[in-house]
């Protein structure tokens, strides 16, 4: 039987003996994950949104809860957006969610509440990139399109014995033409997932389970190589950076000072209490009274220690100094939009950073050490 063909060519119209290997592989062994009980393209969307930067296991109850909360595409478009972010609140990345809000939106008001199923109108949806496109034309309207994420790529790179890293544009179109000439029509998006799924449980990052494998005999990396696991070359990660800040929990008639983080930023849209970076040769109090006064032009009374708080995201590390204490003066000051008081209790119903709800946790247990 030959290998995988390397050069882009239609797909066949009966599936080839790759494609049906996997396929038989995929009906005995699929997992029953909650996105396939219903493959609306609405579900399929939310699904492959989350699934970009959230493994498996982490998603299931994040996607639940999401479209419980919010079941069809004009139900999200309907709702405001910190019911949306708090929805997504503790799956990160939260653009994602913004997007997908966002692109719910438009999808009502251009297409009728209908999600379009060509890869073309669905590129032009926000947040809605080449894989998403493809994965939802193809798992939810049969598109024959290839889906490559990152467990395909992988796959695909070891079949085809890719030696550059899979998900650069020149690499990844070269593994996108190898797989075409293997999508069967009419089950391509059974194939794209069974790809996936074959990435997820079997062909895994470092140690690919090659015994448990249905695609051996066309697979090049285990033909070819004493560690099919040596594909793709390994990603040189940069060092996360570490942040130190200083937070205030500016309290005045027993409710606490909120803001709104600006859209574009990282966690944009999320709210935390005010703060900001430690600079050289600071006092963490220092910078607490600088931020503050920076940010909203209130100043603080006596302030307390909370203690530290840290935290790590995928992209940094911070170490959060907080404090507390009354605003000083009368604080007539307009707030603006992106600025409240708010109880408490009231607090943990608004979308916060992780970091602010262990601030959150921390004051409510009462059990704050100063540092
Ligand atoms: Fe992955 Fe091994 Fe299967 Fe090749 S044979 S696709 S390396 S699990």
């Amino acid at each position: 039987m030959s290998e995988v063909r390397t050069r882009s060519s239609p797909a066949p119209a009966e599936p080839d003996p790759l494609a049906r290997a996997l396929l038989r592989w995929f009906d005995r062994e699929e997992r029953p994950l909650p996105w396939r009980r219903d493959r609306s393209p609405y579900r399929v969307w939310v699904a492959e949104v989350l699934l970009q930067q959230t493994r498996v296991a982490q998603a299931i109850p994040y996607y639940e809860r999401f479209v419980r909360e919010f079941p069809t595409v004009r139900a999200l478009a309907a709702a405001p957006r910190d019911r949306v972010l708090k929805a997504w609140q503790g799956a990160g990345y939260y653009a994602r969610a913004r997007h997908l809000h966002a692109a719910a939106r438009l999808v009502v008001r251009r297409y009728a509440g209908r999600i379009p199923g060509s890869v073309e109108e669905l590129e032009r949806l926000p947040g809605v990139g080449p894989y998403i496109a493809r994965a939802i034309a193809s798992l939810a309207f049969d598109v024959p399109e290839v889906a490559l994420e990152a467990n395909g790529l992988r796959v695909a790179a070891r079949w085809t014995r890719e030696s550059r890293r899979p998900d650069g544009p020149a690499a990844r179109r070269r593994l996108e033409g190898a797989l075409r000439a293997h999508l069967p029509l009419g089950s391509a998006g059974r194939f794209n997932e069974a790809l996936m799924e074959l990435g997820e449980t079997v062909c895994l990052p470092s140690a690919p389970d090659c015994a448990r494998c249905p695609v051996t005999r066309w697979c090049r990396a285990f033909r070819e190589l004493d560690d099919p696991g040596s594909i793709p070359p390994p990603r040189r990660r940069p060092a996360r950076p570490h942040h130190r800040a200083a937070v205030v929990v500016l309290h005045r008639r027993g409710r606490w000072l909120v803001q709104r983080r600006p859209l574009e930023e990282l966690l944009g849209g999320l709210w935390e209490f005010p703060g900001g970076r430690i600079e050289r040769g600071e006092t963490p109090e220092a910078a607490a009274r600088r931020e503050l006064a920076e940010e909203t032009g209130l100043r603080a009374g006596p302030l307390t220690p909370r203690g530290v708080v840290r935290h790590a995201y995928s992209h940094f590390t911070v170490e959060l100094h907080v404090f507390e204490g009354p605003v000083a003066g009368s604080a007539r000051r307009p707030l603006g939009p992106y600025r409240r008081w708010v109880r408490p209790d009231e607090i943990e119903t608004l979308p916060l950073p992780k970091a602010t709800e262990k601030i959150v946790a921390r004051l409510a247990a009462g059990r704050a050490s100063p540092d």
